[in-house]
């Protein structure tokens, strides 16, 4: 018996969380498609954050909700408006990897304001789009914790 608390255990346990074990399919788009196509993509895929990468597949940019909301307030016409010209783009994006701790993602959720974060992958050409992080998963993490608690 390590005389460790229930809760002492529970907290080791969170704190090992990687961002592999949690990760879901990233949702892509490349920057030439229209603000239009964007949205029609966010709606299909079912997903609030898409993100935005080159002829390599690596990551360039991340349209939000409210980004493409924005872009469609006023009288421009939205298939002809490509998303680069409104995405968030790097160096300005918080990305993660997949040996990252699930709980420092969590914590840059909450500290940069964002619903979603890119797990990356590095390569010769850029940072290769491999996965996602959003607020969706720490909720299905916590809950799954607490489930796993009570088997
Ligand atoms: P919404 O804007 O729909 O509320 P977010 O809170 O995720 O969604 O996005 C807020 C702003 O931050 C948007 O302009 C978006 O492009 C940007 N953003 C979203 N995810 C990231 C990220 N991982 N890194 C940097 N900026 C991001």
């Amino acid at each position: 018996f390590t005389g460790k608390t229930g809760s002492e255990l529970l907290t080791e346990k969170i704190k090992k969380f990687k961002v592999h074990e949690y990760q879901s399919v990233p949702i892509v788009v490349k920057e030439s498609v229209s603000v239009y196509d964007a949205i029609s993509t966010m709606f299909l895929e079912d997903v609030g954050t898409l993100f935005v990468v080159d002829e390599h597949a690596c990551l360039t940019g991340v349209l939000s909700r409210k980004d493409l909301l924005r872009a469609s307030i006023g009288k421009q016409d939205l298939n002809n408006i490509p998303v680069h010209i409104i995405m968030t783009r790097m160096p300005n994006i918080t990305i993660c990897r997949k040996d990252d701790l699930l709980l420092d993602v969590a914590k840059q959720l909450i500290n940069k304001q964002i619903d979603g974060i890119p797990v990356i992958k590095d390569t010769e050409t850029g940072l290769e789009v491999v996965g996602r992080i959003t607020k969706t998963t720490i909720t299905k993490a916590f809950v799954e914790l607490i489930m796993d608690e009570h088997l």
